[in-house]
């Protein structure tokens, strides 16, 4: 009898996503273990499929066992904890197996299908090359005869500290061939070494100490045993803007480092990483990886393996970093938790904080989640004892925070200004300016005019494929889909529908800084959204040189309202958030509460005090005044009590399913089809706690000409539940309705689908 193999394959639908067994030739044994990527035979055909071994000895399902085609070297083999990671996401988001393995290998490490030589063999072609550099090594003693050339005594001298890289010695003048020639000669050994590109290699060590404050001492010392229990523990640090977590963060993970274990920290956003690497780099020089999407793929392959070479001992990333093979992980750090950049909306659609629970959990390991403004969610977990609450009342040195005016635009119109930045800001602006000082300003809409409407009719112009209206940018000079990227060229001037016709209108920030440029100017305007980040490398260059005050005006989206620390800000301004006011779903206040303390908390971070504006036409809002008070305390108990109140979270767990397809009755079909199973799978089982609410149609009814409906459940997550849906599920698949709808199921929704 041949080993045999479990294999989980590539594209499986729910349904069909089991074990398949296969039989091992002699000559692949040894390379076959638990984790192991393998290329198979599949169905009738046998064509090839990509795979990953998650069970030895399977049994034979029937007689004619298939052979695996190929397997992937050992270095490409899952470690046990992501494999367990494998088992966990499928478990919790109800993906398939392979989905899971693609989450937790970025595309880089994998290998795909391919043909061998003879062009008939299926085998598996690893993605990229790996590449390699030349090491050298003192080894020997430069011989007095015949007398050493100043380059050779250079190269002596020069690895005499250590090994350097073949690039490294050139750097320094000392060619190939005067290394190789003291290889031959026995002085030097060069060995070939996989090359590791240092991203960040020209940020400088600062030899300073790091002297934490009295709150931020307390706090650290409350943190410090738990790194070194070697027992799962989990902590909340909420801290207002600018009192130094970052400072706690360092202090933590330099103990952690100490204590021979490693160090995990995540940030909401990519343009958020430049900053902490700097910070961490600049802290502990070397052994910094990071993981994000920006990079290359060739960049994130060497870092992925860095990591899995031992050769890491801190990884800095966004939400898929959770991922990083890094072992012997002491601390996960969540900075800014509440972002809902950290649940993922494709398959697998986890989030990163339970994946990171399930890490420390598996590590023995410290989770700390901190923020200015942390989720309801959090918070009450802390508040309840589940997870231990510290606080840091106070801004470093002590600086007030800043404070804020809210102005009402209304009246503003009223009095006769047309424009959408108010006087009262637009003084504020010139004052800043005379002073020298920087300014941040908040406007969340990309693209010049948000909207073209009808004259006659009232139509707004929406995207062909998607239910939201087209925005205009003026830049490129047409109308773009921010949902599926459609776009139409000339912008339109009369409406489709009834010939009349189309004033565009609304206010994007490119529309807001051709305002500000006449208003200013003087004024050096640095404009931040997905238009102008787009390149490689932009967030941190235009970061670096607005930080270089070679600006003075930053206007963006939301990626400039949160984490960024300049001395020299001293004003922020909001120009327009009330469309999130009055967005749906459950956590709409807590996201327009968060962002907005956020930007808020950009000014007045150094010596000078901060001051804000609030620009609004809902002046009265409760929760822009708690936002404004910077109150969170204040916030978090009303907050708490609508949610107890409606049910909502962290009173239930929310479980959104929902349902996408081409034809919108057959979409709807289904969802009412999958709403009948669940509920006859509920009441077979009362003792399941469960609420159903729906089908609906989902807040955006169609996206990318897919039509959209959705099922909400209100549940509690546990075993019972997830069985229940699964179940479910199942059914569902199986009934094979002519109407079929493709299904998604999402723990972590906010509601707002
Ligand atoms: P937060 O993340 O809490 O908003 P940061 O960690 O960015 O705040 O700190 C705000 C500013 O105060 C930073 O410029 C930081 O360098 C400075 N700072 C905070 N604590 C200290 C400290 N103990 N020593 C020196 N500088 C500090
Ligand atoms: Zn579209």
């Amino acid at each position: 009898m041949p080993k045999t193999v479990g294999v989980a394959v590539s594209n499986a639908t729910f349904h069909f996503d089991k074990l398949y067994t296969y039989a091992v030739l002699p000559d692949q044994e040894p390379l076959v273990k638990l984790g192991s990527m393998v290329l198979v035979p599949f169905g009738r055909g046998s064509r090839p499929r990509m795979g990953v071994v998650l069970a030895c000895d399977a049994e034979p399902e029937s007689a004619k066992l298939k052979y695996l085609f190929d397997v992937a070297p050992v270095s490409a083999c899952l470690t046990p904890e992501l494999l367990k990671l494998v088992h966990f996401l499928k478990a919790r988001t109800f993906c398939t197996y392979y989905e899971a393995v693609k989450a937790i290998i970025p595309y880089g490490a994998q290998y795909k299908p391919s043909l061998a030589a003879d062009g008939v063999t299926p085998v598996l072609q690893k993605q990229l090359v790996r590449h390699t550099e030349l090491l050298y090594r003192l080894t020997g003693s430069l011989p007095a005869k015949p007398k050493p050339t100043a380059k050779q005594l250079a190269a002596v001298a020069l690895l005499s500290g250590g090994p350097r890289t073949q690039a490294e010695l050139e750097e320094k003048g000392i060619s190939r061939a005067v290394a190789d020639n003291l290889c031959a000669k026995g002085v030097l050994t060069a060995e070939k070494v996989n090359k590791s590109i240092d991203l960040y290699a020209n940020i400088p060590q600062s030899s300073e100490p790091i002297e934490l404050t009295k709150e931020q001492q307390d706090a650290f010392d409350a943190l410090a045993p738990q790194l070194a229990d070697r027992a799962p523990h989990a902590a909340l640090l909420y801290g207002v803007t600018g009192s130094g977590k970052t400072l706690v963060f360092l202090k933590l993970i330099e103990r952690c480092l100490e204590l021979g274990r490693r160090a995990l920290i995540l940030v909401p956003e990519i343009s958020l990483t430049p900053q902490m690497i700097l910070r961490l780099k600049s802290a502990f020089g070397r052994r910094v990886a990071v993981q994000h999407s920006a990079l290359n793929h060739t960049e994130r392959l060497l870092q992925w393996q860095m990591i899995q070479d031992g050769g890491a001992d801190i990884v800095v990333g966004t939400r898929s970093a959770v991922f990083a093979p890094l072992e012997n992980i002491g601390l996960i750090i969540i900075d800014e938790e509440q972002e809902h950049t950290y649940r993922s909306e494709s398959s697998p659609r986890y989030a990163a904080h339970e994946v990171a629970r399930q890490r420390t959990a598996d590590n023995g390991a410290l989770l700390l989640l901190a923020s200015a403004t942390p989720s309801v969610e959090s918070f009450y977990a802390a508040q309840s004892g589940r997870m231990q609450l510290l606080r840091l009342h106070q801004r470093y040195a002590g600086q007030p925070l800043p404070s804020v005016k809210i102005v009402d635009m209304r009246a503003e119109l009223a009095a006769g200004n047309p424009r959408e930045i108010s006087l009262e800001l637009e003084d504020a602006i010139r004052r800043n300016l005379k002073a020298k000082k920087q300014t941040i300003l908040l406007l969340n809409r990309r693209g010049y005019q948000t909207m073209a409407q009808c004259e006659d009719c009232r139509e707004v112009y929406k995207c062909p494929k998607c239910s939201v209206p087209m925005v205009y940018h003026k830049a490129s000079g047409r109308l773009l889909c921010h949902y599926c990227g459609s776009q139409i060229e000339p912008p339109p001037k009369i409406c489709p529908s009834c010939g009349g016709k189309l004033q565009y209108r609304g206010f994007g920030t490119q529309k807001a800084e051709e305002e500000l440029a006449a208003l200013f100017p003087e004024a050096r305007i640095l404009r931040m959204d997905q238009d102008t980040t787009a390149a490689k490398d932009a967030h941190e260059k235009l970061l670096a040189q607005f930080a270089n005050h070679e600006y003075d005006i930053m206007l963006g989206t939301q990626m400039v309202a949160k984490g960024l620390d300049f001395e020299d800000v001293t004003l922020v301004g909001v120009l327009g958030i009330d469309s999130l006011l009055f967005a749906q779903g459950f956590g709409a206040y807590e996201t327009v509460f968060s962002l907005i303390t956020q930007v808020v908390g950009r000014s007045g971070r150094a010596q000078s005090p901060g001051y804000a504006i609030i620009q609004t036409t809902d002046p009265g809002n409760p929760v822009l005044n708690l936002a404004a008070a910077q109150d969170y305390d204040g916030f978090f108990e009303q907050e708490i009590s609508y949610r107890k109140l409606g049910l909502y979270p962290p009173f239930c767990s929310l479980c959104v399913v929902g349902f996408s397809g081409t034809k919108e009755p057959e979409v709807a079909k289904a969802a009412a089809r999958f709403s009948v199973l669940l509920r006859q799978q509920a009441s077979a089982q009362p003792d399941i706690p469960l609420r159903v609410l729906g089908p609906t149609p989902s807040s955006i009814l169609k996206i990318n000409d897919r039509y959209r409906y959705k099922l909400t459940i209100k549940c509690r997550n546990d075993k019972k539940f997830r069985e229940l849906l699964r179940r479910t599920l199942g059914l569902y698949e199986q009934e094979k309705l002519p109407s079929r709808a493709t299904v998604a199921v999402d723990m972590h929704s906010d509601g707002d689908v």
